[in-house]
């Protein structure tokens, strides 16, 4: 090719040489304000680690070696993890990050044209992955109080006999779950298969469809490291199900995808069980005492959460709040985006003072 007919391409002709499925996405950007002091906006865990454990964490960081690969898949945390959750261990597949596994199950499962089912209002990322994959997004609207409709959802199934369904219990952004009894009657309807997002489940009393994995072969969990074990920053989630179903999704999936010291994190807060279950006490007894707090404001509805973060409405429109509670360094999230949630805002569970700083600056903007 000639010199000059590369540069005669305008940068317009050039960009429509990507495919239009992600041309017409948008980036997704949360948009975190810069120096913000209680930062409340993406269900983070408001704890790091313990100091002594990010020590011996760096100790074991520093006899590692950094220009080795590590293996395939991560073993020793597979194993770790299929021991503490007593599953197969070829039925466990560790990603960078649980949404970097959505979008292997969108690689190995959508075609164009897939018909995929998915209640709304859900976690805009699945939304985002069918259309990538140029799935049939089939979208099932909540009931009156924001919760899935699982009748809907199993006349959807039954109707559009989709490759796959996605159910996130608790689900974000609403913090509601769903009952055992309504997702077992989808799995047995569906022709092919059901991801059931837990990435909150360990904040709800709700039982887990761990209990129910091994009956299903059509029916998958997804896990993240980002929430209860406090994570988000080092990208580890996990997808459970058939060892068979996995090894499909296996030739889909990069190799290496976690590394080294991503490993050796989850593996040193899996070996700390009681330190786990202290934290999600605290952050369950957070979030309730916001939901309560909340709850007693003139003006404010609060959706009741089984999560560790509380979607609440108030009077005044959520730009404006969101603005005035990040100057009195407040960062909460604007559920507005989502079209059954106008005039929502979230606000996840932080540590006791910047739940107090949370409500006390909710108070002064509603008052004033
Ligand atoms: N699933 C749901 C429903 C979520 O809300 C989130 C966090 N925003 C995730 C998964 C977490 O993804 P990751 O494991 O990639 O941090």
């Amino acid at each position: 090719m000639s010199v000059e007919a590369t540069e005669a391409k305008t940068l317009e002709q050039v960009l429509n040489y990507i495919r239009p499925a992600v041309r017409a996405q948008r980036p997704y950007h949360v948009g975190t304000a810069p120096n913000v002091e209680v930062k409340l906006n993406q269900n983070e865990s408001p704890l790091d680690l313990p100091e002594d454990l990010k020590r011996d964490l760096l100790e074991q960081f520093f006899y590692t070696p950094f220009n080795r690969y590590p293996t395939e898949q991560p073993d020793r945390l597979r194993h770790a993890l299929a021991e503490s959750l007593d599953h197969d261990p070829d039925g466990i597949l560790v990603g960078n990050g649980s949404n970097e596994l959505t979008y292997t199950l969108g690689l190995t499962m959508i075609d164009k044209g897939t018909p995929v089912v998915l209640p709304k209002p859900m976690f805009a990322l699945y939304t985002t992955m069918v259309k990538l994959y140029e799935g049939d997004l089939v979208a099932i609207p909540p009931r009156p109080d924001l919760s899935f409709d699982a009748e809907a959802i199993l006349e959807a199934v039954r109707r559009t006999q989709p490759d796959l369904v996605v159910l996130t219990t608790p689900n974000n952004p609403t913090g509601l779950a769903m009952p055992l009894s309504e997702i077992v009657p989808i799995v047995e309807a569906a022709p092919g298969f059901v991801v059931v997002d837990e990435a909150y489940v360990e904040f709800t009393e709700e039982e887990s469809a761990r209990t129910v994995l091994d009956d299903y072969p059509n029916l998958l969990l997804l896990r993240t490291f980002s929430k209860a074990f406090g994570l988000a920053g080092v990208r580890l989630g996990y997808l459970m199900g058939h060892p068979a179903v996995m090894q499909e999704l296996l030739k889909a999936r990069l190799p290496f995808m976690v590394d080294r010291m991503a490993e050796m994190t989850a593996l040193a807060l899996l070996q700390r069980p009681q330190l786990l279950r202290e934290r999600i006490a605290l952050i369950k007894q957070e979030c309730q005492a916001l939901t309560t707090a909340l709850a007693t404001m003139e003006g404010v509805e609060v959706v009741p959460s089984q999560s560790n973060f509380v979607l609440f409405k108030t009077s005044l429109e959520t730009k404006p709040l969101l603005n005035r509670l990040a100057t009195s360094g407040v960062l909460v999230r604007d559920m507005s985006g989502y079209p059954e949630l106008q005039g929502y805002l979230r606000v996840n569970a932080g540590t006791p003072d910047e739940n107090k700083a949370f409500l006390v600056a909710l108070k002064k903007t509603l008052e004033t």
